[in-house]
């Protein structure tokens, strides 16, 4: 980032070496990409001083931005390489998919609270990420126009992977979403074959709910 202050970029890469590289997140356009997304700037003023911190933080409408190493973890997870067209479920303060937006072609992202896409997709302008597109709307449904995607991340919660995001993942494509209760999820690998789904359990997690026709009810 052009003109910011020095601090914040020596506290991203300490929060890139220090809670990141350190735990096993090894992928080089993943840690590249964090290390130039300015996260202080996708949380309200009043956090701006916690943005590098370990922890997942509110960026309101009950919603949070999850912890840096989640979506550390989670981006490494898709194994992208560059070319990919990437669909984000759930938006909600665009720091997702500003690191996407640093490491593929194109990033699709939905959200299903207005407040939220409205505030977002304005930020994305300021910043001048020119290769996010969004759209407000139910991300359970997928985005059918626009499919079928390389990757598929999940954001938010659901009680099974929504069987419409599967459809619009393409052959050879990855897929990962939080899947379990209320309470405590299991973040979820899934990848696409021509005649095979596999998954795999990456370990538990937390995040808020996602909410629509294949998740949640209201
Ligand atoms: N990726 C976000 C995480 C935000 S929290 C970030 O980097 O900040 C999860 C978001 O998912 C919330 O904003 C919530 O409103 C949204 N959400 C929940 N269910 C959704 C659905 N069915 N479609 C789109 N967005 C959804």
């Amino acid at each position: 980032m052009k003109n910011e202050p020095k601090k914040y970029a020596s506290r991203r890469r300490e929060m890139v070496e220090k809670q990141i590289a350190s735990r096993g997140v090894t992928d080089p356009l993943v840690l590249a990409a964090m290390n130039k997304v300015p996260r202080h700037l996708f949380v309200s003023e009043a956090l701006v001083d916690s943005a590098y911190g370990d922890f997942p933080l509110p960026i309101g409408e009950g919603q949070t931005i999850s912890q840096p190493y989640i979506i550390g973890e989670m981006t490494q997870s898709l194994a992208l390489k560059g070319h990919e067209r990437v669909l984000e479920i759930g938006t909600g303060s665009g720091y997702q998919a500003a690191v996407l937006s640093q490491i593929v072609y194109k990033v699709y992202t939905i959200e299903r609270n207005n407040a939220l896409f409205l505030q977002t997709r304005k930020l994305f302008d300021k910043l001048k990420f020119h290769n996010i597109v969004t759209r407000y709307s139910d991300g359970t449904q997928g985005w059918k126009q626009e499919g079928p995607f390389d990757a598929i991340i999940v954001t938010a919660g659901g009680q099974q992977i929504p069987s419409p995001l599967i459809e619009q993942l393409s052959i050879g494509g990855r897929l990962v979403i939080p899947v379990g209760d209320n309470f405590s999820q299991e973040l979820i690998r899934l990848e696409k074959t021509e005649d095979n789904i596999k998954t795999t359990n990456l370990g538990a997690c937390r995040f808020v709910k996602l909410i629509g026709q294949h998740g949640w009810n209201e």
